[in-house]
């Protein structure tokens, strides 16, 4: 027979209880943990979202008490009343926050009982995603869990707090709108009034925060969720959320500012305090000293030894003329065997594949009389770069992984329209080494502090993408981002694609894009312009955007904005390895939601009220 509520009222969570309670009576509410039946004695470890408490059982203490304990089982919902007791000495669990006390029961209610579950929110890992994800009310009862969506919850107040303290307006946008110009697929939804009409959900509030500042809003932010139908990498999600920002009359340095106060405010829920302003590079910097437009600046950067190969020496080492040469050190990563060596030489190779890039063995070219001096130069620019990233002087030695990449003769024919292709393969080589030998630079480990969070901003992205393919040019980012002004002055948007920069920007931590935005284009003929220069017809313009571009003409004050990934801030400060740790109810890589069993084929009446038929083809 199951107990009621009545009128009992909790005292205290199950997290709270300490010495200081000593002889108080308590009542707690909350699921069975774990039993331990010890004959007279009965322990209940019982559990709230704040933590666990020791509950005793005694026969002598209550006969009617020992007796439910004795039906109780693993996830049944109880009711203690009782009086916390100090456990005697040696008996404390240093391991539990309550550990020094315990409750002793005078009365226990059951008040519901739970059926075996398929695992045990009491235990850290389980190895089963799927099972996770079926039961997740289950595996949301899990500490680790319940303290995830606590801190996703404190993360959330603070930017919220922190942007209206600068004046930011909390604005709703649409979920049912049309297409947004992110540039993914869209997840439709049919009109039942307007037969073969659809909806589109959002993939950002784009438009949406641009016509707020049309309508002279000034400052909006909204913690936005977006959708995006786009074949689901490790980490992606098809309706995520993100931290969606707008401003009017803004430098992009006033925005980094406004991301850097909600970071800061964001990272002190989480006892992380943040250094502002961030480092700030330009795009080609991050290129040429980082091989990627997300520098994971955890590690010494990338060097060029383009000017230490002289003419005379590529002829010797095979080296083609013009193109770059590029070395890099992985930290305390040298010490291999003479296999390990070989092999790791292999693998180096089997990247390059036939992309015409070839490995320089310096540590060979050191025991060859006539390469000994390149060897020592090469050395000594890798130290120059190794002290700047300690901060203090710092030599390369034997016990660091030196890599030299130099492109074969013949190389450049079959690269030439990309300049940039042997930066981003080292860049490439740089991050796969570092994560092959994580354990011996140590650099990944978390301490806790701030060193932990690189953070940068990377600027002065290309406007323009060449696709070799197509021989088009295709727009970087959404169609609204603004090209330097300099840029369209110098009437570079119809004779240089190539050379014009945009706006935009993106903010960078440990080598993962967190977000990324730009200052938009304000005026009706620029915008008209890019979306010509984008091969888009006045026409195709309108019928897309047109709503928009009529907007533009009615005053449209400058303005800019950003958008960050909420859900990615909240893994990387809960120390998780997956988004699904910090979304309570995600898909699967196949973008179904396992526990409600989306999505599903609905009935025909449904169909027919939406005007739609599904044919399926195989
Ligand atoms: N709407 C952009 C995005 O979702 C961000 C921005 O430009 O503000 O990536």
């Amino acid at each position: 027979m199951l107990d009621f509520l009545g009128s009992l009222q909790r005292t205290h969570m199950c997290g709270e209880l300490r010495v200081e309670q000593d002889g108080q009576p308590v009542v707690l509410m909350g699921w069975v943990n774990r039993r331990r039946d010890h004959g007279n004695l009965i322990f209940l470890d019982v559990r709230d979202r704040s933590g666990i408490t020791q509950v005793v059982l005694d026969k002598e203490v209550s006969g009617e008490a020992h007796a439910k304990a004795e039906a109780a089982r693993s996830e049944y919902v109880v009711a203690v009343k009782g009086k916390v007791r100090r456990r005697g000495a040696g008996l404390e669990n240093p391991n539990m926050p309550t550990g020094a006390i315990e409750v002793v029961a005078s009365e226990l209610l059951l008040l519901n009982e739970a059926k075996t579950p398929p695992f045990s929110p009491a235990d850290d890992a389980i190895a089963n995603e799927e099972v996770r994800l079926k039961y997740r009310y289950l595996d949301l009862r899990r500490t680790e869990m319940q303290h995830n969506f606590a801190l996703r919850s404190r993360v959330a107040m603070a930017i919220r707090n922190y942007l209206v303290e600068q004046g930011f307006l909390e604005i709703e946008t649409p979920f049912m709108t049309r297409s947004t110009p992110e540039g993914a697929r869209d997840y439709l939804v049919p009109s039942r009034v307007h037969a073969g009409s659809f909806y589109a959900l959002p993939q950002s509030p784009q438009i949406f925060k641009q016509i707020l500042m049309i309508s002279g809003f000034d400052k909006y932010f909204q913690i936005a969720r977006c959708f995006r139908d786009e074949d689901l990498r490790a980490d992606r999600q098809p309706e995520f959320t993100q931290i969606d920002l707008e401003m009017s009359f803004p430098q992009q340095e006033k925005v980094f500012r406004v991301v850097e106060g909600f970071l800061t405010a964001a990272f002190k829920t989480a006892s992380i305090s943040l250094t502002t302003p961030f480092v700030q590079m330009t795009y080609d910097d991050a290129i040429k000293n980082y091989g990627i437009d997300k520098p994971d600046m955890r590690l010494p950067a990338m060097v060029s030894l383009t000017d230490e190969l002289t003419a005379e020496l590529r002829e010797t080492l095979k080296i083609e003329k013009e193109l770059p040469v590029l070395g890099f050190v992985i930290p305390r990563a040298g010490a291999l065997s003479g296999t390990q060596k070989r092999a790791l030489v292999e693998e180096i190779r089997a990247t390059f594949g036939d992309s015409g890039l070839d490995f320089l063995d310096v540590a060979r070219l050191k025991t060859n009389e006539s390469f000994a001096p390149l060897a020592s130069t090469i050395e000594a620019k890798l130290s120059e770069e190794q002290t700047r990233f300690e901060g203090a002087s710092s030599q390369v030695d034997a016990a660091d992984l030196v890599i030299v990449v130099t492109p074969k003769i013949g190389t450049p024919a079959k690269w030439n329209f990309d300049p940039q292709w042997i930066y981003k393969r080292v860049g490439a080589l740089r991050l796969q080494l570092a994560a092959k030998f994580a354990d011996k630079h140590g650099r990944f480990v978390k301490t806790g502090t701030e060193a932990d969070y690189k953070f940068l901003w990377v600027t002065d992205f290309p406007m323009y993408e060449w696709d070799e393919e197509t021989k088009v040019w295709n727009a970087a980012h959404h169609p609204f981002t603004s090209p330097h002004e300099e840029d369209i002055k110098a009437g570079r948007l119809t004779n240089d694609k190539g050379a014009v920069r945009a706006l935009a920007y993106d903010i960078v931590l440990n080598g993962t894009e967190l977000g990324s935005g730009s200052i938009r284009i304000h005026r009706q003929d620029v915008q008209a312009e890019i979306f010509r220069s984008l091969g888009m017809s006045d026409a195709e313009a309108k019928e897309r955007f047109g709503f928009f571009l009529d907007a533009l003409e009615y005053g449209t004050p400058p303005h800019g904005g950003i958008a960050l990934g909420l859900d990615r801030i909240v893994m990387i400060l809960a120390g998780a390895t997956s988004l699904r740790e910090v979304i309570a109810f995600p898909k699967t890589a196949k973008a179904i939601d396992l526990m409600v069993d989306a999505p599903t084929p609905v009935s025909d009446q449904q169909m027919r009220e939406l005007h739609l038929k599904t044919v399926v083809r195989s």
